[in-house]
C-alpha cells in the first residue's frame, strides 16, 4: 500500500434539509447536521469524512459544537504532518483522546478515503482488505426503511404502501410508549407478511417487561434497543423473556461492549454504526465477533449525506452483514445531496456501493459551502433548543 502524508485538513460545519424530518422517541430535528471532514494529502489527493453530531446532547453526548472543538483542538493536530499507510493506524494516534466517537470516526474516515484513492481500490475493496479472503464484499447492501413516529396508524399505513411501491423490503417502525402494541397490531392486519421490526430508541424500561411481551405475536424480526441507552446488564434480563429478538444499537459503543453483551445474552442481533464506535477499525473487529459468532448483523444510519452514506453502503456489502441495512435511497433524505451521483434503490431492495476509488462518489463544493453557510446564517444552536 502507498502511504499518504497529510497536509491539511478543513472542518465544514453544515445543516441540510431534509426531505421528510424522522420523528423517534427521542423527538424531531429541524435539519440534518453534521461535520464535513475534507483531508488534503501530500500526493494531492482529497480523502473526505461525516460526522454526524446533532444540533443538542440528544442522541448522545456530542453536538456539532463538541465535535468541531474535540476535532481542531485534539485529533486533527495529531494527524497533520503524519504519514500513514493504513486508516486501521489512527485509532492508536487518537488514544489519548476518551471517547468522542463520531468525531474520531469522522476524520478517520477520510484516512480511509484518501489512502483507498491513492490505490486505486474502492472502499468495499479496502475494508475486505483487512479480512479473511472469504469476506469478498457482493458490491451491493441489502437495505430498508425506517418510518418515524406519524399521528396515527392510517398515515404509518400510507407511508408503509408508499415504501413497499418504492421497492423497499424490510420497514422499521420507530416507537414508544403508547405506539407500539396497537401500531404493530394495525400494521400486520394490512401486512400480515412483510419484513418488520420496531425500534425504541431506548425508551423503556424493565418495568414494561409484561407489556413488550405482547410485541411477540406479531413475527418482528427484532426489537430494537428497547431499555436504557447505555445499558447491557437490562437487556440481558430482557432478551430471556422474549421470543422476540433484541437488537443492540446504542449501548454497543465497541468490540468489548459486544463481547459483554454476548457473554450476558444481551442480545441476538447487532446495529453496528461505524459513527458509534469510532470508525471503520472497530467496525472490522466488531464485523469479525459477528462474523465468528454467526450473529446477524446491519449497519444502521445516522441520515448521513453522501459522504457517509456511500462509506458505510460500502462496509455494508461485506458478506456478513446478514440483515438489511438502514441506508435509503438518497431521494429518501436530501434534494439535493452533497454528492453525485445520487444512490437508487436497485431490484431486490439493494443498493450498490460504489465501485470507483474511495468513496466513489464526487463532493458538489458549491453545495457543501452553501450548507455550511446554512449553519452560520440560521444560527441553529439558539434556535432550535
Ligand atoms: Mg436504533
Amino acid at each position: 500500500m502507498k502511504p499518504i502524508t497529510i497536509k491539511s485538513i478543513k472542518l465544514y460545519p453544515i445543516a441540510m434539509s431534509l426531505v421528510e424530518t424522522l420523528k423517534t422517541s427521542s423527538g424531531d430535528e429541524p435539519f440534518k447536521t453534521g461535520v464535513v471532514v475534507r483531508l488534503e494529502a501530500d500526493n494531492g489527493i482529497t480523502g473526505w469524512g461525516e460526522a454526524s453530531p446533532e444540533i443538542a446532547p440528544g442522541y448522545n453526548y456530542e453536538t456539532v459544537g463538541t465535535a468541531l472543538h474535540i476535532m481542531s483542538e485534539f485529533l486533527v493536530p495529531v494527524l497533520l504532518g503524519e504519514t500513514i499507510e493504513s486508516a486501521t493506524e489512527v485509532p492508536a494516534l487518537f488514544s489519548r483522546v476518551r471517547g468522542h466517537h463520531m468525531a474520531k470516526y469522522s476524520l478517520e474516515a477520510a484516512v480511509w478515503d484518501a489512502l483507498a484513492k491513492t490505490n486505486e481500490m474502492s472502499l468495499m475493496q479496502a475494508f475486505a482488505a483487512h479480512l479473511p479472503k472469504e469476506h469478498q464484499p457482493r458490491g451491493y447492501a441489502n437495505v430498508g426503511v425506517s418510518i418515524g413516529i406519524k399521528p396515527s396508524v392510517e398515515e404509518t399505513l400510507q407511508v408503509i404502501e408508499k415504501r413497499l411501491g418504492q421497492g423497499y423490503g424490510r420497514i422499521k417502525l420507530k416507537i414508544e410508549p403508547g405506539w407500539d402494541v396497537e401500531l404493530a397490531r394495525g400494521v400486520r392486519k394490512v401486512y400480515p407478511d412483510i419484513v418488520m421490526m420496531l425500534d425504541a430508541n431506548s425508551a423503556y424500561t424493565l418495568a414494561d417487561t409484561e407489556h413488550l411481551k405482547q410485541l411477540d405475536e406479531f413475527n418482528l424480526l427484532m426489537i430494537e434497543q428497547p431499555l436504557g441507552h447505555d445499558d447491557i446488564y437490562e437487556h440481558s434480563k430482557l432478551q430471556p423473556q422474549l421470543n422476540t429478538p433484541i437488537c443492540l444499537d446504542e449501548s454497543i459503543l465497541s468490540a468489548n461492549d459486544l463481547r459483554l453483551a454476548l457473554d450476558l445474552g444481551a442480545c441476538r442481533i447487532l446495529n453496528l454504526k461505524p459513527a458509534r464506535v469510532g470508525g471503520y477499525t472497530e467496525s472490522l473487529e466488531i464485523y469479525k465477533i459477528c462474523a465468528e459468532q454467526k450473529l446477524p448483523l446491519w449497519i444502521g444510519g445516522l441520515m448521513e449525506t453522501g459522504i457517509g452514506r456511500s462509506a458505510n453502503l460500502a462496509f455494508a456489502s461485506l458478506p456478513a452483514v446478514t440483515l438489511p441495512c438502514d441506508i435509503s435511497a438518497t431521494d429518501r433524505y436530501y434534494d439535493p445531496d452533497l454528492t453525485e451521483p445520487p444512490f437508487v434503490l436497485g431490484a431486490n431492495s439493494r443498493i450498490s456501493a460504489p465501485t470507483a476509488p474511495g468513496i466513489g462518489v464526487e463532493v458538489q463544493r458549491d453545495r457543501l459551502e452553501a450548507a455550511a453557510q446554512r449553519w452560520t446564517a440560521e444560527g441553529v444552536y439558539k434556535n432550535y433548543f
